[in-house]
Protein backbone atom coordinates (compact mmCIF):
# COMPACT_ATOMS: atom_id res chain seq x y z
CA UNK A 1 0.00 0.00 0.00
CA UNK A 2 1.08 3.36 -0.95
CA UNK A 3 1.57 6.23 1.26
CA UNK A 4 -0.91 8.33 -0.91
CA UNK A 5 -3.42 5.01 -0.72
CA UNK A 6 -2.73 4.96 3.37
CA UNK A 7 -4.09 8.78 3.16
CA UNK A 8 -7.02 8.44 1.47
CA UNK A 9 -8.02 5.27 2.98
CA UNK A 10 -7.37 6.85 6.59
CA UNK A 11 -9.78 10.11 4.87
CA UNK A 12 -12.21 7.47 4.08
CA UNK A 13 -12.08 5.90 7.64
CA UNK A 14 -12.27 9.79 9.00
CA UNK A 15 -15.48 10.41 6.70
CA UNK A 16 -17.47 7.66 7.78
CA UNK A 17 -16.13 8.34 11.76
CA UNK A 18 -17.99 11.78 10.61
CA UNK A 19 -21.27 10.26 8.74
CA UNK A 20 -21.71 7.87 12.07
CA UNK A 21 -21.77 10.84 14.45
CA UNK A 22 -24.89 12.68 12.11
CA UNK A 23 -28.01 11.60 13.00
CA UNK A 24 -29.55 8.95 10.39
CA UNK A 25 -30.42 9.95 7.03
CA UNK A 26 -34.30 9.12 6.53
CA UNK A 27 -35.18 5.30 5.67
CA UNK A 28 -38.21 5.64 3.54
CA UNK A 29 -37.87 1.42 3.59
CA UNK A 30 -38.41 1.01 7.04
CA UNK A 31 -41.47 3.72 6.89
CA UNK A 32 -42.83 1.69 4.25
CA UNK A 33 -43.05 -1.37 5.97
CA UNK A 34 -44.29 -0.06 9.20
CA UNK A 35 -46.93 2.18 6.98
CA UNK A 36 -48.18 -1.09 5.50
CA UNK A 37 -47.59 -3.51 9.19
CA UNK A 38 -50.02 -0.63 10.77
CA UNK A 39 -52.39 -0.29 8.15
CA UNK A 40 -53.32 -3.80 8.30
CA UNK A 41 -53.71 -3.50 12.37
CA UNK A 42 -55.65 -0.20 11.95
CA UNK A 43 -58.05 -2.03 9.35
CA UNK A 44 -58.24 -4.93 11.20
CA UNK A 45 -59.51 -2.78 14.17
CA UNK A 46 -62.46 -1.33 12.54
CA UNK A 47 -63.64 1.65 13.55
CA UNK A 48 -66.43 1.59 11.43
CA UNK A 49 -69.03 4.84 12.52
CA UNK A 50 -71.27 4.89 13.91
CA UNK A 51 -70.55 3.73 16.61
CA UNK A 52 -66.47 4.49 15.72
CA UNK A 53 -64.53 2.27 18.83
CA UNK A 54 -61.98 5.02 17.55
CA UNK A 55 -59.97 4.29 21.30
CA UNK A 56 -59.18 0.35 19.14
CA UNK A 57 -57.19 2.67 16.72
CA UNK A 58 -55.71 5.02 19.09
CA UNK A 59 -54.42 2.25 20.96
CA UNK A 60 -52.53 0.97 18.01
CA UNK A 61 -50.98 4.60 17.02
CA UNK A 62 -50.31 5.83 20.90
CA UNK A 63 -48.25 2.14 20.78
CA UNK A 64 -45.80 3.32 18.21
CA UNK A 65 -45.78 6.88 19.09
CA UNK A 66 -44.37 5.18 22.97
CA UNK A 67 -42.33 2.92 21.16
CA UNK A 68 -40.50 5.65 19.61
CA UNK A 69 -40.75 7.83 22.72
CA UNK A 70 -43.01 10.36 20.89
CA UNK A 71 -45.05 12.56 24.16
CA UNK A 72 -48.34 11.75 23.33
CA UNK A 73 -52.01 12.23 24.71
CA UNK A 74 -55.03 10.14 24.09
CA UNK A 75 -58.37 11.67 25.08
CA UNK A 76 -61.53 10.58 25.46
CA UNK A 77 -64.73 12.60 23.65
CA UNK A 78 -67.40 9.71 24.28
CA UNK A 79 -67.10 6.50 25.60
CA UNK A 80 -64.95 3.62 23.40
CA UNK A 81 -63.90 7.22 21.09
CA UNK A 82 -60.74 8.81 21.30
CA UNK A 83 -58.11 11.02 19.95
CA UNK A 84 -54.15 11.04 19.83
CA UNK A 85 -52.68 13.57 19.95
CA UNK A 86 -48.43 14.09 19.84
CA UNK A 87 -46.12 16.76 19.43
CA UNK A 88 -42.57 17.47 18.55
CA UNK A 89 -40.72 20.66 19.85
CA UNK A 90 -39.28 22.65 17.48
CA UNK A 91 -37.09 25.80 18.50
CA UNK A 92 -40.67 28.27 18.79
CA UNK A 93 -39.37 30.91 15.97
CA UNK A 94 -42.73 29.76 14.20
CA UNK A 95 -46.33 28.87 15.30
CA UNK A 96 -46.91 24.99 15.43
CA UNK A 97 -47.76 22.95 11.74
CA UNK A 98 -50.50 20.32 12.33
CA UNK A 99 -51.15 17.48 10.71
CA UNK A 100 -54.99 15.94 10.98
CA UNK A 101 -56.23 12.57 9.79
CA UNK A 102 -59.75 11.34 11.22
CA UNK A 103 -59.46 7.11 12.51
CA UNK A 104 -62.89 7.19 11.45
CA UNK A 105 -63.97 4.79 8.85
CA UNK A 106 -67.84 4.44 6.93
CA UNK A 107 -69.86 1.56 7.29
CA UNK A 108 -69.19 -1.61 4.56
CA UNK A 109 -72.19 -3.28 5.46
CA UNK A 110 -74.85 -3.93 2.27
CA UNK A 111 -71.87 -3.40 0.40
CA UNK A 112 -70.60 -6.75 -2.23
CA UNK A 113 -67.01 -6.63 -1.79
CA UNK A 114 -64.88 -9.04 -3.36
CA UNK A 115 -62.80 -9.56 0.16
CA UNK A 116 -63.23 -8.98 3.69
CA UNK A 117 -63.74 -4.93 4.00
CA UNK A 118 -61.61 -5.23 7.57
CA UNK A 119 -58.64 -6.87 6.42
CA UNK A 120 -55.89 -5.73 4.25
CA UNK A 121 -55.89 -7.63 1.13
CA UNK A 122 -53.08 -6.89 -1.35
CA UNK A 123 -54.44 -7.81 -5.22
CA UNK A 124 -53.67 -6.56 -8.42
CA UNK A 125 -50.80 -4.02 -7.24
CA UNK A 126 -53.00 -2.45 -4.74
CA UNK A 127 -53.53 -2.61 -0.93
CA UNK A 128 -57.29 -3.36 -0.49
CA UNK A 129 -59.55 -2.51 2.62
CA UNK A 130 -62.13 -0.57 4.05
CA UNK A 131 -60.53 3.24 5.12
CA UNK A 132 -57.33 2.37 3.36
CA UNK A 133 -57.73 5.43 1.34
CA UNK A 134 -60.28 7.34 3.84
CA UNK A 135 -58.49 7.94 5.73
CA UNK A 136 -56.66 5.97 7.42
CA UNK A 137 -53.36 5.90 4.62
CA UNK A 138 -52.95 9.67 5.19
CA UNK A 139 -53.13 9.44 8.94
CA UNK A 140 -50.29 6.73 8.85
CA UNK A 141 -48.29 8.68 6.10
CA UNK A 142 -48.76 11.48 8.51
CA UNK A 143 -47.22 9.16 11.17
CA UNK A 144 -44.40 7.81 9.28
CA UNK A 145 -43.32 11.40 8.74
CA UNK A 146 -43.19 12.22 12.30
CA UNK A 147 -41.32 9.17 13.38
CA UNK A 148 -39.08 10.09 10.59
CA UNK A 149 -38.44 13.33 11.82
CA UNK A 150 -38.06 11.78 15.64
CA UNK A 151 -35.44 8.77 14.63
CA UNK A 152 -33.82 11.29 12.34
CA UNK A 153 -33.14 13.83 15.00
CA UNK A 154 -34.41 16.92 12.46
CA UNK A 155 -33.90 20.22 14.16
CA UNK A 156 -37.23 22.19 14.12
CA UNK A 157 -38.19 26.11 13.70
CA UNK A 158 -41.58 25.33 14.87
CA UNK A 159 -43.31 22.73 16.94
CA UNK A 160 -45.14 19.58 14.41
CA UNK A 161 -48.17 18.08 16.07
CA UNK A 162 -49.86 15.54 14.89
CA UNK A 163 -53.89 14.98 15.71
CA UNK A 164 -55.36 11.57 15.03
CA UNK A 165 -59.37 11.82 15.48
CA UNK A 166 -62.35 10.58 15.81
CA UNK A 167 -66.22 10.68 14.18
CA UNK A 168 -64.85 12.63 10.84
CA UNK A 169 -67.33 10.91 9.02
CA UNK A 170 -70.62 11.96 11.25
CA UNK A 171 -69.84 15.51 12.52
CA UNK A 172 -66.48 15.33 13.68
CA UNK A 173 -66.84 14.91 17.25
CA UNK A 174 -63.29 14.06 17.97
CA UNK A 175 -61.96 17.48 16.42
CA UNK A 176 -64.75 19.61 17.83
CA UNK A 177 -64.13 17.83 21.42
CA UNK A 178 -60.29 19.01 20.91
CA UNK A 179 -61.00 22.68 20.13
CA UNK A 180 -63.43 22.87 22.63
CA UNK A 181 -61.53 21.22 25.85
CA UNK A 182 -57.87 20.99 24.68
CA UNK A 183 -57.23 24.18 22.02
CA UNK A 184 -54.08 24.37 23.03
CA UNK A 185 -52.90 20.73 21.94
CA UNK A 186 -53.40 21.78 18.34
CA UNK A 187 -53.36 25.49 18.20
CA UNK A 188 -51.27 25.88 14.82
CA UNK A 189 -50.52 28.25 12.23
CA UNK A 190 -51.28 26.08 9.58
CA UNK A 191 -52.70 22.54 8.82
CA UNK A 192 -52.30 19.42 6.36
CA UNK A 193 -55.53 17.34 6.26
CA UNK A 194 -57.38 15.26 3.81
CA UNK A 195 -59.21 16.69 1.02
CA UNK A 196 -57.15 17.02 -1.97
CA UNK A 197 -54.86 14.62 -3.08
CA UNK A 198 -52.35 13.18 -5.98
CA UNK A 199 -54.40 12.57 -9.18
CA UNK A 200 -52.65 9.73 -11.81
CA UNK A 201 -53.92 9.79 -14.99
CA UNK A 202 -55.37 6.06 -16.67
CA UNK A 203 -51.21 5.82 -17.78
CA UNK A 204 -50.69 5.92 -13.89
CA UNK A 205 -48.43 9.19 -14.34
CA UNK A 206 -49.02 12.22 -12.17
CA UNK A 207 -51.25 14.60 -13.46
CA UNK A 208 -52.16 17.22 -11.07
CA UNK A 209 -51.78 17.59 -7.56
CA UNK A 210 -54.98 18.82 -5.92
CA UNK A 211 -54.96 21.11 -2.94
CA UNK A 212 -58.56 21.48 -1.01
CA UNK A 213 -57.93 25.16 -0.05
CA UNK A 214 -61.74 25.65 1.01
CA UNK A 215 -65.25 23.47 0.92
CA UNK A 216 -68.86 24.69 0.67
CA UNK A 217 -70.76 24.77 3.73
CA UNK A 218 -73.61 21.73 4.85
CA UNK A 219 -76.42 22.82 5.95
CA UNK A 220 -80.39 21.37 5.52
CA UNK A 221 -83.48 23.36 5.69
CA UNK A 222 -87.03 21.52 6.81
CA UNK A 223 -89.73 23.23 4.69
CA UNK A 224 -92.92 23.00 6.53
CA UNK A 225 -96.46 23.96 5.35
CA UNK A 226 -99.44 23.13 7.19
CA UNK A 227 -103.35 23.14 6.55
CA UNK A 228 -106.62 22.28 7.96
CA UNK A 229 -107.09 19.03 8.62
CA UNK A 230 -110.57 17.02 7.89
CA UNK A 231 -112.02 14.39 6.51
CA UNK A 232 -111.11 14.43 2.92
CA UNK A 233 -114.36 13.84 1.34
CA UNK A 234 -114.58 17.76 1.89
CA UNK A 235 -111.53 19.27 0.36
CA UNK A 236 -110.19 22.51 1.83
CA UNK A 237 -107.92 25.22 -0.12
CA UNK A 238 -105.45 25.63 2.21
CA UNK A 239 -104.19 22.28 1.24
CA UNK A 240 -100.84 21.80 3.01
CA UNK A 241 -99.62 19.28 0.02
CA UNK A 242 -100.42 21.22 -2.57
CA UNK A 243 -98.74 24.60 -0.80
CA UNK A 244 -95.57 22.74 -0.36
CA UNK A 245 -95.50 21.16 -4.00
CA UNK A 246 -96.08 25.31 -5.12
CA UNK A 247 -92.91 25.81 -2.93
CA UNK A 248 -90.98 22.88 -4.50
CA UNK A 249 -91.71 23.87 -7.86
CA UNK A 250 -90.21 27.50 -7.54
CA UNK A 251 -87.27 26.04 -5.69
CA UNK A 252 -86.76 24.14 -8.19
CA UNK A 253 -86.66 26.78 -11.06
CA UNK A 254 -84.70 29.16 -8.74
CA UNK A 255 -80.78 29.38 -9.20
CA UNK A 256 -78.51 31.21 -6.71
CA UNK A 257 -76.07 34.00 -8.70
CA UNK A 258 -73.16 32.60 -9.78
CA UNK A 259 -69.79 34.06 -8.15
CA UNK A 260 -66.59 32.70 -8.74
CA UNK A 261 -64.30 32.61 -5.64
CA UNK A 262 -60.19 32.94 -6.26
CA UNK A 263 -60.17 29.00 -5.52
CA UNK A 264 -62.80 28.54 -8.06
CA UNK A 265 -60.81 30.81 -10.86
CA UNK A 266 -57.40 29.23 -10.07
CA UNK A 267 -58.96 25.68 -9.95
CA UNK A 268 -60.74 26.64 -13.74
CA UNK A 269 -57.48 27.93 -15.03
CA UNK A 270 -55.42 25.00 -14.17
CA UNK A 271 -58.08 22.93 -15.52
CA UNK A 272 -58.47 24.36 -18.82
CA UNK A 273 -54.62 23.07 -19.57
CA UNK A 274 -55.40 19.46 -18.90
CA UNK A 275 -59.17 19.83 -21.33
CA UNK A 276 -59.29 20.67 -24.40
CA UNK A 277 -62.27 22.19 -27.36
CA UNK A 278 -65.36 23.96 -25.94
CA UNK A 279 -64.80 23.47 -21.96
CA UNK A 280 -61.54 23.94 -22.30
CA UNK A 281 -62.15 27.79 -23.57
CA UNK A 282 -65.32 28.16 -21.16
CA UNK A 283 -62.71 27.43 -18.36
CA UNK A 284 -60.41 29.79 -19.32
CA UNK A 285 -63.36 32.35 -20.74
CA UNK A 286 -64.73 32.12 -17.03
CA UNK A 287 -60.98 31.97 -15.09
CA UNK A 288 -60.47 35.63 -16.65
CA UNK A 289 -63.74 37.18 -16.87
CA UNK A 290 -63.42 40.09 -14.26
CA UNK A 291 -67.39 40.21 -13.54
CA UNK A 292 -69.95 37.91 -14.89
CA UNK A 293 -69.61 35.10 -16.76
CA UNK A 294 -70.44 35.79 -20.68
CA UNK A 295 -73.53 33.54 -21.66
CA UNK A 296 -72.06 30.95 -23.97
CA UNK A 297 -69.56 29.82 -21.37
CA UNK A 298 -71.65 29.78 -18.44
CA UNK A 299 -73.79 27.30 -20.93
CA UNK A 300 -70.76 25.43 -21.43
CA UNK A 301 -69.43 25.13 -18.20
CA UNK A 302 -73.53 24.77 -16.22
CA UNK A 303 -73.58 21.45 -18.54
CA UNK A 304 -71.10 19.91 -16.20
CA UNK A 305 -72.82 19.04 -13.09
CA UNK A 306 -69.75 19.20 -10.87
CA UNK A 307 -68.65 22.43 -12.28
CA UNK A 308 -71.72 23.95 -12.15
CA UNK A 309 -71.93 23.11 -8.21
CA UNK A 310 -68.25 25.00 -8.05
CA UNK A 311 -70.29 27.94 -9.44
CA UNK A 312 -72.54 28.83 -6.61
CA UNK A 313 -74.67 27.84 -3.53
CA UNK A 314 -76.83 25.08 -4.24
CA UNK A 315 -80.08 23.95 -2.34
CA UNK A 316 -81.50 20.66 -3.39
CA UNK A 317 -85.01 18.94 -2.43
CA UNK A 318 -83.70 15.43 -0.76
CA UNK A 319 -86.59 14.35 0.93
CA UNK A 320 -90.59 14.50 1.21
CA UNK A 321 -93.03 13.60 3.12
CA UNK A 322 -97.02 14.73 4.00
CA UNK A 323 -100.22 13.16 5.47
CA UNK A 324 -101.15 10.58 7.78
CA UNK A 325 -104.44 8.81 6.34
CA UNK A 326 -104.92 8.54 2.79
CA UNK A 327 -108.96 9.76 3.81
CA UNK A 328 -107.73 12.71 5.86
CA UNK A 329 -106.74 16.14 4.51
CA UNK A 330 -102.75 16.98 5.89
CA UNK A 331 -102.19 18.80 8.51
CA UNK A 332 -98.83 18.87 7.76
CA UNK A 333 -96.21 18.54 4.76
CA UNK A 334 -92.36 18.76 4.92
CA UNK A 335 -89.76 18.62 2.52
CA UNK A 336 -86.02 18.16 3.41
CA UNK A 337 -83.54 20.59 1.34
CA UNK A 338 -80.12 19.92 1.63
CA UNK A 339 -78.12 23.47 0.65
CA UNK A 340 -73.86 23.68 -0.24
CA UNK A 341 -73.03 26.61 0.61
CA UNK A 342 -70.17 28.84 -1.02
CA UNK A 343 -67.88 29.14 2.21
CA UNK A 344 -67.52 33.03 2.14
CA UNK A 345 -71.70 33.28 2.02
CA UNK A 346 -73.61 32.96 5.24
CA UNK A 347 -76.54 30.12 5.81
CA UNK A 348 -78.53 32.71 7.77
CA UNK A 349 -78.58 35.01 4.03
CA UNK A 350 -79.43 31.76 2.09
CA UNK A 351 -82.76 31.18 4.78
CA UNK A 352 -83.94 35.02 3.16
CA UNK A 353 -83.01 34.14 -0.46
CA UNK A 354 -85.17 30.30 -0.23
CA UNK A 355 -87.72 32.96 1.89
CA UNK A 356 -87.45 34.88 -1.34
CA UNK A 357 -87.26 32.47 -4.01
CA UNK A 358 -90.84 30.24 -2.52
CA UNK A 359 -92.66 33.51 -2.08
CA UNK A 360 -94.61 32.41 0.40
CA UNK A 361 -94.50 34.07 4.02
CA UNK A 362 -96.75 30.76 5.33
CA UNK A 363 -94.42 28.35 5.01
CA UNK A 364 -92.18 27.39 7.84
CA UNK A 365 -88.14 27.45 6.36
CA UNK A 366 -86.13 26.13 9.62
CA UNK A 367 -82.78 25.72 9.47
CA UNK A 368 -81.75 22.21 10.90
CA UNK A 369 -78.67 21.73 12.73
CA UNK A 370 -75.38 22.94 11.74
CA UNK A 371 -72.37 21.53 10.94
CA UNK A 372 -69.81 24.39 11.38
CA UNK A 373 -68.18 26.33 8.26
CA UNK A 374 -65.15 28.02 7.91
CA UNK A 375 -63.53 30.60 5.30
CA UNK A 376 -61.39 29.82 2.36
CA UNK A 377 -58.13 29.52 3.28
CA UNK A 378 -55.23 31.51 1.64
CA UNK A 379 -53.96 30.79 -1.96
CA UNK A 380 -50.55 32.12 -1.25
CA UNK A 381 -48.61 31.71 1.61
CA UNK A 382 -46.22 29.66 2.88
CA UNK A 383 -48.81 26.26 3.09
CA UNK A 384 -49.37 26.66 -0.78
CA UNK A 385 -45.74 27.90 -1.78
CA UNK A 386 -44.64 24.73 -0.26
CA UNK A 387 -46.54 22.01 -1.41
CA UNK A 388 -45.84 23.55 -5.23
CA UNK A 389 -42.13 23.49 -4.74
CA UNK A 390 -41.97 19.95 -2.75
CA UNK A 391 -44.49 18.79 -5.72
CA UNK A 392 -42.37 20.13 -8.25
CA UNK A 393 -39.36 18.16 -7.19
CA UNK A 394 -41.73 15.05 -6.52
CA UNK A 395 -43.49 15.11 -9.44
CA UNK A 396 -42.07 17.18 -12.19
CA UNK A 397 -44.51 19.00 -14.40
CA UNK A 398 -47.43 17.61 -12.36
CA UNK A 399 -49.49 21.23 -11.63
CA UNK A 400 -50.89 22.35 -8.08
CA UNK A 401 -54.69 23.06 -8.65
CA UNK A 402 -56.16 24.42 -5.77
CA UNK A 403 -59.48 22.94 -5.26
CA UNK A 404 -62.68 23.94 -4.14
CA UNK A 405 -64.34 21.00 -2.11
CA UNK A 406 -68.11 20.40 -2.62
CA UNK A 407 -68.10 18.41 0.21
CA UNK A 408 -66.98 18.03 3.98
CA UNK A 409 -63.84 17.97 5.88
CA UNK A 410 -62.68 18.43 9.32
CA UNK A 411 -60.91 21.15 7.82
CA UNK A 412 -63.76 23.63 8.04
CA UNK A 413 -63.39 23.46 12.08
CA UNK A 414 -59.84 24.59 12.23
CA UNK A 415 -60.41 27.03 9.26
CA UNK A 416 -63.37 28.62 11.40
CA UNK A 417 -61.02 29.15 14.23
CA UNK A 418 -57.85 30.95 11.88
CA UNK A 419 -55.78 28.38 11.27
CA UNK A 420 -55.03 27.92 7.50
CA UNK A 421 -56.09 24.19 6.81
CA UNK A 422 -55.31 22.40 3.32
CA UNK A 423 -56.47 19.10 1.65
CA UNK A 424 -53.76 17.29 0.31
CA UNK A 425 -53.68 13.13 0.68
CA UNK A 426 -50.23 12.69 -1.01
CA UNK A 427 -50.59 8.79 -1.87
CA UNK A 428 -51.12 9.41 -5.69
CA UNK A 429 -54.56 7.46 -7.23
CA UNK A 430 -56.73 7.78 -10.22
CA UNK A 431 -59.94 9.54 -10.25
CA UNK A 432 -61.61 6.52 -10.58
CA UNK A 433 -59.79 4.74 -7.47
CA UNK A 434 -60.27 7.79 -5.63
CA UNK A 435 -64.13 7.39 -5.68
CA UNK A 436 -64.19 4.06 -4.16
CA UNK A 437 -63.75 5.67 -0.85
CA UNK A 438 -67.24 4.92 1.18
CA UNK A 439 -67.55 2.53 -1.68
CA UNK A 440 -66.51 -1.11 -2.82
CA UNK A 441 -63.07 -2.19 -2.79
CA UNK A 442 -61.60 0.56 -1.41
CA UNK A 443 -57.71 0.53 -1.95
CA UNK A 444 -54.48 2.58 -2.67
CA UNK A 445 -51.81 1.71 -5.02
CA UNK A 446 -48.90 -0.20 -3.53
CA UNK A 447 -46.56 1.68 -6.13
CA UNK A 448 -47.77 5.13 -4.63
CA UNK A 449 -47.29 4.81 -0.88
CA UNK A 450 -43.08 5.19 -0.41
CA UNK A 451 -43.44 8.20 -2.90
CA UNK A 452 -46.11 9.38 -0.85
CA UNK A 453 -44.06 9.14 2.47
CA UNK A 454 -40.99 11.07 0.83
CA UNK A 455 -43.11 13.10 -0.52
CA UNK A 456 -45.26 14.28 2.74
CA UNK A 457 -41.87 14.05 4.79
CA UNK A 458 -40.58 16.26 2.53
CA UNK A 459 -43.28 18.60 2.61
CA UNK A 460 -43.15 18.49 6.87
CA UNK A 461 -39.64 19.17 6.67
CA UNK A 462 -39.93 22.11 4.05
CA UNK A 463 -42.62 24.08 6.64
CA UNK A 464 -41.42 23.43 9.94
CA UNK A 465 -37.41 22.02 9.30
CA UNK A 466 -35.02 24.47 10.94
CA UNK A 467 -33.64 27.26 8.42
ZN1 LIG B 1 -62.24 11.23 5.28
Amino acid sequence: MTATCRRAVLGLLLLAGVASAQPPAADFERALEDFRATLEKLVEADTTNPPGNEARAVAIVAARLAAEGIPHEVTEFAPGRQNVVARLAGDGSEKPLLLLAHLDVVGAEGQPWTSPPHRVTERDGFLVGRGVSDDLGMALVELESVILLRRSAAKLRRDVILALTGDEESGGAGIRWLLEHRPETVAAELALNEGGGVRLDERGQVRSVELQAAEKTYQDFALVARGSTGHSSVPLADNAIYRLARALERLGRHSFPVRLLPVTREYFRARAAVESGALADALRAAASSPAAIAAPALEVLEANPRLAATLRTTCVATTLGGGTRVNALPAEARANVNCRILPDENPADVARELARAIADPGLAIEPLESFGFGPPSALDGQGPRAVREVAAAAWPGAPVVPLLALGATDSRFLRARGIAAYGLNPIAMTESEARRAHGIDERIPLASLRPAIEFFHGLVLALAGAR
